[in-house]
């Protein structure tokens, strides 16, 4: 396996994969947009999306929000991949981060537990997440990274369809904290049949 990339094995035949890298290049069926309620696009990775993915994005977000108003915290709708190899885009919107007192975490993990469901219900095999809600909303990385994980786990094992997630996390300090908290989650017992595969 590649120096940097950790597998998390979710038996049955699932596998969970933490990388560094650009999500906009990530060859899933789907990517995950840490999207604002608007769906009007916005800064960091949200921008980076709509960019490479062209205006066919925006205008079906403008559809979604036109028939059902914006879209709340912790849901997930599903646009086109427009120009990106993922041939869809799942937007959720997570939560800003507000010391931890306005069920940030409950929030969060619906996010991630929502987007799967969506990519279930079309039939996906592969979905690429950002780390959401750690960048502009200000959610501690670490905190997020246990909610991620074991969101993601958790609901991968119920699936069918859906039988790989990746975090394609942007800088070295974010997969450093993504990976210890793997590590952290295989030693705590809560999820005891996975397992880890790293090389580093
Ligand atoms: P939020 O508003 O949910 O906090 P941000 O886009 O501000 O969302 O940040 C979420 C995470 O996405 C941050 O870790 C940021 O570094 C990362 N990010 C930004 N651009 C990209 C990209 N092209 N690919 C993957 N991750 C990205």
């Amino acid at each position: 396996m590649p120096k940097n990339i950790v597998r998390v094995v979710v038996p049955p035949g699932k596998t969970v994969l933490l990388l560094r890298g650009d999500i906009t290049l990530a060859k899933t069926d789907a990517i995950v947009n840490a999207a604002n309620s608007s769906l009007m696009g916005g800064g960091g990775v949200d921008g980076a999306i709509h960019r490479a993915g062209g205006p066919a994005i925006l205008e079906e977000c403008r559809k979604i929000c036109g028939a059902q108003g914006p879209l709340p915290t912790e849901k997930a709708v599903a646009t086109t991949g427009g120009k990106l190899v993922a041939r869809h885009v799942i937007h959720t919107v997570g939560p800003v981060w507000n010391g931890g007192q306005r069920d940030e975490a409950e929030l969060l993990q619906s996010c991630y537990r929502e987007s799967l469901l969506l990519a279930e219900k079309l039939n996906l095999t592969s979905v690429a997440f950002p780390s959401i809600s750690t960048g502009a909303f200000g959610y501690p990385v670490e905190k997020a990274a246990v909610v991620a994980l074991s969101a993601v786990i958790e609901t991968l094992a119920q699936l069918n369809s859906v039988s790989q997630a990746h975090f394609v996390l942007f800088d070295q300090f974010t997969l450093g904290v993504y990976s210890q908290a793997a590590r952290e989650l295989l030693s705590s017992g809560r999820f005891p049949s996975i397992g880890i595969d790293s090389n580093d």
